[in-house]
């Protein structure tokens, strides 16, 4: 009687532990920055260079930061990733 008991109670754990892991990694796979082509639509993941439907460049839009190499706005002074302060 009380081994069913404890048997049902530690799967219903382990389902639990379970579903929470899956939920866990599933939120943390939508994490990487996702933006669209200004020129195609085309859905983008992360930092590119170009689009890779259309070929669209978009470091015709944004400088690169001397020093970490990430992409920021025309008209920033500051880079806003490694706080490097710059005049173009
Ligand atoms: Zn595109
Ligand atoms: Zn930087």
């Amino acid at each position: 009687m009380e081994l069913w008991l404890i048997i049902v109670i530690v799967v219903v754990f382990l389902l639990l532990v379970g579903i929470i892991i899956w939920l866990l990694k599933r939120g943390s796979k939508t994490q990487p920055q996702e933006y669209e082509c200004p020129k195609c639509g085309a859905l983008l993941l992360g930092l590119q260079d170009k689009c890779p439907k259309c070929g669209h460049s978009f470091l015709e839009e944004k400088h690169i930061c001397p020093h970490c190499k990430k992409p920021v706005a025309k008209d920033a002074s500051i880079c806003d990733d490694c706080g490097t302060e710059f005049r173009f």
